[in-house]
């Protein structure tokens, strides 16, 4: 009876550890409801709540992403919600047909490469999301 409460309760935590950094891993569709946090529905449709710096919280409410399948690194806070890692740290990718994609942001004029929505700093004109494969950073 005890062994059966111990098995069902760690089936319920959607989070994977990665061994080597002690960074914790949450994937699922990008949704983005209005007057609430940005979360995460898992393939169980449970909602992750997402949290982070104001770049980080930036591409998570940049309305372009919406319904995307996101990967995103960091820490399970209280709550059942999860802080994502600082915005230097590269923590939210993008799954789209079989690749894992960094999420950037380019000004083709400037060809200036940010990691925020926003206006490109040289030209203010608005930036255009841009995935890549981490290689090519
Ligand atoms: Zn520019």
């Amino acid at each position: 009876m005890r062994r059966r409460q111990f098995l069902s309760a760690s089936l319920a935590v959607p989070l994977a550890y990665a061994a080597e950094s002690g960074t914790a891993t949450v994937r699922g569709k990008l949704t983005q409801l209005e007057g609430k946090a940005p979360a995460l529905e898992t393939q169980e449709h449970k909602f992750i709540p997402l949290g982070g710096d104001l770049a980080t919280l930036g591409v998570l409410q940049d309305k372009r992403l919406a319904g995307v399948d996101l990967e995103a690194l960091g820490e399970p806070s209280p709550g059942g919600a999860f802080q994502v890692g600082p915005i230097h740290t590269k923590a939210m990718f993008v799954h789209k047909d079989g690749s894992r994609l960094l999420i950037t942001y380019w000004c083709d004029l400037c060809s200036i490469r940010t990691y925020t929505p926003g206006v490109c700093w040289c030209c203010q004109e608005e930036t255009a999301v841009d995935l890549r494969k981490p290689e090519a950073e």
